[in-house]
């Protein structure tokens, strides 16, 4: 497991597997939230509420650790394809990988024995990306009363609750670790919408608030819509 910077603050780092993380020390001990975005290399919406997320947190009002990973699969992203471009295989498809797999498998794995492991909770943006068009949701396992009460105070528009989480996500990773989790859909087609990219940054502050790492109660803006069921929404998660 990475060693995480200990002094209060914000810290720019890459993992020994060249994942490049920012991370938010609070000033107090607390939880750790870990946010990643950019599993898909053409989803932008959680790369930039991460960034602007980092940017005007004040460490010395938190109590914990924001830790991010602003973009996951960076061989992806900076081919501008959702996929991997040296095995074109699918990262949500990957965990928790393997140290002697695929370049998609020992990304996966860097990612599950490095940074899953620190977080007391686990949020990964996911969106549209450039191909699909999705509606803006946070989804939860309907099993797990944490995630479900996660989603209730993450302020997103609609909340689906999962019968089962399939296997290979980064968020089937965290549950195998015990770990809490959400994963967030947005509307992509292509851009970044600003009501995704509001959603996701208050949604980040809402979860913090949520663990107690910020003072004040989640700000939601309306009551969500309520889903229950399997379905295939979750494709790009
Ligand atoms: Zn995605």
């Amino acid at each position: 497991m990475l060693c995480l910077p200990a002094a209060p603050g914000l810290h720019r780092f890459r993992s020994p597997f060249d994942i490049a993380a920012i991370a938010v020390r609070g000033a107090a001990d607390g939880p750790t939230l870990l946010v990643s975005a950019g599993v898909h290399g053409d989803e932008y919406e959680g790369v930039r509420a991460i960034f602007e997320t980092v940017e005007s947190l004040d460490a010395g009002a938190l109590r914990g650790t924001l830790l991010t990973v602003p973009v996951l699969n960076y061989p992806a992203h900076r081919a501008v394809t959702r996929h991997h471009p040296a095995d074109g295989a699918n990262l949500a498809r990957q965990f928790p990988g393997r140290a002697d797999g695929t370049a998609s498998e020992q990304l996966a794995h860097a990612f599950s024995t490095d940074f899953l492991p620190h977080a007391d909770f686990y949020l990964d943006l996911h969106s549209g990306g450039i191909r699909f068009a999705m509606p803006s949701m946070a989804g939860y396992e309907a099993a797990d009363p944490r995630g479900r009460a996660a989603a209730e105070a993450f302020g997103a528009p609609v909340i689906w609750g999962h019968p089962v989480i399939e296997p290979g996500r980064t968020i089937s990773a965290a549950r195998a670790l015990g770990i809490p989790f959400l994963y967030t859909e947005a509307r992509g087609a292509g851009r970044i919408h600003p009501e995704d990219l509001l959603m996701m940054r208050r949604g980040i502050t809402n979860l913090m608030r949520h663990l107690g790492m910020l003072d004040g109660a989640p700000e939601i803006p309306a009551p969500p819509r309520r889903l229950q069921g399997i379905g295939n929404i979750g494709r790009a998660a």
